[in-house]
């Protein structure tokens, strides 16, 4: 009998949580996944929620036991095996039914997707789900991108599995199509930041001040209490904090520096890129990523090359209070960028993003969660059509509290050769954003030099050209 009122497909990390949320939650689930053993484990450990789950062996089994009209959750692999499972699925549902693919699609495939279903009769959600493992099973931050009606048939079960801000479900319609998953990807590219600005002050704190773990655990836990308090600060210090049981020794110490990436940093670079807009935290965040990988060549260059001398250094309490000041102005730059970003698409793809809205919707569940958050939500509100975070009153006042120890902390960081490129690019940008006058005047002269494009002029209208080479 078909008593589900919903379907999880793939029973991952991700999917075997959502689906025992959805579970937790009162609604009767039904779950499938390709290699049956996963499904027959996640039936056995689903516990005094058996009684709401019907575990599927075969993907027609799974359709039978939802009742129509069926919202089916898709939570596997991005790419290829998205649409392998909606080829699979599609002759099985009706007209009415929902397909929710709520992996980590890049959001120009959920477009196309969107377009290949147009016709069938399906209803198609491309939807961004934050929180990893936990966010999963006790309430994620989830995106969702598609028709309006579409996410109000299922707005109930959705709002009910999120996370909750006091009391307020971190769950939203955020526009069509591909709306969802092009803010969950600039979340992420605001993750990549969040987190390479900490690994930054970390390294000065670690490989300049020569703190060690446990020293630098206690500084972090003391920023969780005031403006930097966010789950990756909170993480950062317990992370600071825990020993290896086998060498006695901080476990972050025994960890090899090389981090990986699966994409959503990269897609937020190139199309950050592809709007010009600049996202350039974000950028330094996926090139440090990607260099960190280099390992043999950046052991084979320190032995060539060498490290800096070291500076003579301030007091060591005056350095760690220019890094938390650091960090809070490097975060304004990369959430003011990643906002930006959002906007440039909201316009190319008309979909009228609500950015109070989004800000409130990682306010909990999701990774970069933050007091900060709850700031910026308050700041779109209040000005909802901001070009630049940074041009609001909150965040040009911070930024002005923040702004000399950030700039002192780059300065210090260079002369000892100290890598932080994520906060050197923030206050490039910065430098750059605040500046009236800047200097591509020059710019404009030189390609027109070399290509005759032509330059404007400040005190007149139209192309004009230059008597280069004695020319006029
Ligand atoms: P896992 O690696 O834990 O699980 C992958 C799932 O995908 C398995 O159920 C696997 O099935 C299934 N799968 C892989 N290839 C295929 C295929 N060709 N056809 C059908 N099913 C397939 O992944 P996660 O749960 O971590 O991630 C799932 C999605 O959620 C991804 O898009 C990921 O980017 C996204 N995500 C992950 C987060 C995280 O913190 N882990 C956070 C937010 C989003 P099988 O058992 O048969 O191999």
């Amino acid at each position: 009998m078909a008593e589900a009122e919903i379907g999880v497909i793939g029973l991952g990390v991700m999917g075997a949580n959502l689906a025992l949320n959805i579970a937790d939650n009162g609604y009767h689930v039904a779950v499938y996944n390709r290699t049956a053993a996963r499904t027959e484990e996640f039936a056995a450990a689903a516990g005094d929620l058996s009684d709401r789950v019907t575990a599927c062996a075969t993907l027609e089994d799974f359709v039978a036991a939802i009742r129509p009209p069926r919202p089916v959750i898709i939570m596997v692999k991005a790419g290829e095996p998205v649409d392998q499972q909606i080829a699979a699925l599609k002759p099985l549902l009706a007209a009415n039914d929902i397909i929710i693919d709520a992996g980590n699609a890049n959001f120009r495939d959920t477009m196309r997707r969107f377009t290949e279903l147009e016709g069938s009769g399906l209803t198609f959600i491309g939807m961004g789900v934050s929180g990893g493992e936990e966010g999963a099973r006790r309430g994620p931050s989830i995106m969702v991108g598609g028709k309006e009606e579409a996410w109000r048939r299922v707005e109930p079960v959705l709002t009910a599995i999120s996370a909750k801000y006091q009391g307020e479900p971190c769950a939203a319609w955020l526009g069509e199509n591909g709306a969802g998953h092009f803010v969950k990807t600039i979340h992420n590219g605001i993750e990549y930041a969040d987190m390479q600005m900490i690994a930054e002050v970390y390294g000065v704190m670690r490989d300049h001040l020569s703190m060690d773990a446990p020293t630098m655990a206690a500084v972090f836990s003391a920023w969780s209490t005031g403006p930097l308090d966010s789950y990756l600060i909170d993480i950062t210090a317990e992370v600071l904090s825990v020993q290896d049981a086998a060498t006695g020794r901080p476990i972050v110490d025994m960890i090899v520096d090389a981090a990986g990436q699966k994409g959503t940093g990269r897609w937020s670079v190139i199309e950050s890129q592809m709007m010009g807009v600049p996202a350039t935290a974000i950028e330094a965040a996926v090139a440090a990523r990607s260099l960190s990988a280099m390992r043999a060549q950046r052991a084979q260059a320190e032995k060539l090359l060498g490290l800096p001398r070291q500076q003579d250094r301030r007091d060591d309490q005056q350095v760690v209070d220019d890094l938390g000041k650091a960090l809070l102005a490097g975060k304004v730059a990369a959430y003011a960028q990643g906002f930006a970003v959002m906007a440039a698409a909201s316009q190319e793809f008309g979909w009228n993003l609500p950015m109070a809205t989004i800000a409130r919707i990682w306010r909990a569940g999701c990774i970069i969660r933050s007091r900060f958050l709850d700031e910026i939500a308050t700041a779109f509100t209040e000005n909802p059509d901001v070009p630049n975070l940074a041009l609001t009153p909150a965040f040009s006042g911070l930024l002005a509290e923040t702004d000399m120890g950030l700039r002192r902390i780059v300065a210090e960081a260079a002369l000892n050769g100290l890598p932080v490129p994520a906060l050197a690019s923030a206050l490039g940008y910065f430098d750059t954003y605040r500046r009236g006058r800047g200097t591509a005047n020059l710019i404009q002269a030189q390609r027109d030099f070399f290509g005759a494009h032509g330059f404007e002029r400040l005190d007149a209208q139209g192309e004009h050209h230059g008597p280069w080479g004695g020319q006029s």
